[in-house]
């Protein structure tokens, strides 16, 4: 990899083209949101001049969003082609590369040290209508389990409670546990908020491991040599040495304040209730350090877990269907709850087994779609197609109901959720007949149209 932090990457997308600057004044408040997801997929974009109500002193720290917009951009940055990246992740996942310590002096982060942190002096938005106020979005979280040391790396939302103290969302994952277990003993949970990482860090916090995993190994894989890291100032966490910012902290024992509404992935709000607080100790980061945003709910936001997902039922669903040849975790279906699978089926049934892998793999996945591999499973038009056209529902669709869903799918009944499966193959019977051949016409792919044109 040509890159191992974020102003190098952005280096790579100024030169392409796709990184804009923008040097008019931005109000945090929605305005940087709102142009951000316009611009998702398309550019990414770094806004010079954020202002807002809460930045008395004016506002030198510029903002970077939409740095993975879209599939194409988010191969670039693993090296690889859209086709692969699933693959590619799996396998940096099967073979990590465990991090390297450095000293201060070679940790760019580390060039500016602030004991009394201030939030307000960073440029953090306000994204959607009924936020409960200003969210880091993009913020890795390190902590270590406080028997083990066991690091684990993942991303939360954090919300601006006053100006050293932040709210946070923690769903029965790895670091709740961790919490857990440190507040059984009285005790804090240090941690360490990274902000302003490459794609490859925050891809790598998305992995589905097992607790103890440490993620900055995937990340190691995916760059090809081990991530450098270097020991925080007040806290006994060690994070990346070429992040922009890193708050240091820790979650505070026994303490609930309320947190939320906060518009989420599945682009509904969730609520708002009592939940964590981290109490933070100090900020350290490069000179003129670059704040990062992820604008919930874009494709950005929803592709970072949908590519990392991706890997891991790949691997799944091949374990059980050898046919299976890739997997997509759609947009639409907010990159978690709709799986388009692409199979070389040789026998008959094998859609169904792979539907039955996937749905047992994830409470997540919700409706899954099987498809040939003549189908695009990226586009939803010819996945649609194949649905429209190689699909009877009374045979091919089947529907679970009452299993384990994910809570934040309104439609769920608080979790419990309905699950279906769609074959949309070519029977076995049918493959040798010409009924489903595809219409084609001779030379239309190698054609150049802008040749025409002139
Ligand atoms: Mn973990």
């Amino acid at each position: 990899m040509k890159y191992k932090s974020l102003r190098e990457w952005m280096g790579i997308l100024e030169q392409n083209g796709i990184l804009k600057h923008i040097t008019k004044e931005v109000n945090l408040e929605f305005e940087l949101a709102a142009v951000g997801k316009k611009a998702c997929g398309k550019y990414a974009l770094c806004f010079d001049h954020p202002i807002g109500k809460n930045l008395p002193l004016g506002n030198k720290i510029p903002v970077v969003t939409g740095l993975t917009g879209n599939r194409k951009m988010f191969a670039q940055a693993m090296g690889v082609t859209v086709d692969k990246m699933s693959e590619h992740f799996a396998d940096a996942q099967s073979h990590p590369i465990q991090p390297v310590i450095v000293d201060s002096k070679s940790a760019p982060v580390k060039e500016v040290i602030i004991k009394d942190v201030n939030l307000y002096n960073l440029p953090i938005p306000i994204h959607h209508e009924k936020d409960n106020g200003q969210y880091i979005t993009a913020g890795v979280v390190v902590a270590k389990n406080p028997v083990t040391g066991e690091r684990n790396v993942s991303i939360h939302r954090l919300q601006v409670n006053d100006k050293n103290h932040l709210g946070v969302l923690l769903l029965p994952r790895h670091l709740m546990a961790l919490q857990r277990m440190a507040e059984k003993a009285g005790q804090p949970l240090e941690i360490a908020i990274c902000i302003g990482l490459d794609p490859i860090v925050l891809l790598s916090s998305q992995a589905i491991v097992a607790m103890g995993f440490d993620e900055f190994g995937i990340a190691g894989a995916l760059y090809g040599k081990p991530i450098e890291l270097v020991k925080g100032e007040t806290v006994d966490i060690e994070y990346p040495a070429h992040a922009e910012i890193v708050l240091e902290g820790k979650i505070l024992p026994n303490v609930r304040k309320p947190e939320g509404p906060f518009g989420e992935y599945p682009k509904y709000y969730g609520p708002q209730k009592n939940r964590e607080v981290v109490e933070l100790t100090c900020m350290v980061s490069r000179n003129n350090p670059i704040f990062q945003t992820i604008v919930p709910a874009t494709d950005e936001h929803t592709m970072l877990g949908a590519v990392a997902r991706e890997g891991g039922l790949l691997k799944i669903i091949q374990h059980s269907v050898p046919t299976t040849k890739a997997v997509h975790l759609t947009p639409g279906g907010t990159g978690r709850y709709h799986l388009v699978i692409q199979i070389d089926k040789k026998n008959a049934g094998e859609a169904k087994n792979a539907i039955f892998a996937a749905l047992g793999s994830s409470q997540e996945i919700k409706h899954v779609v099987v498809v040939d591999t003549d189908v695009d499973i990226f586009d939803p038009v010819d996945v649609n197609w194949a649905i429209a056209t190689r699909c009877q529902a009374d045979k091919d669709v089947f529907i679970i109901s009452g299993a384990c869903g994910n809570k934040l799918d309104p439609s769920s009944k608080d979790g419990l959720s309905a699950k279906m499966g769609i074959d949309a193959t070519i029977p076995m019977a049918d493959k040798a007949t010409n009924k489903f051949h595809r219409i084609q016409i001779p030379g239309e792919k190698e054609i150049d149209l802008d040749s025409y044109l002139l």
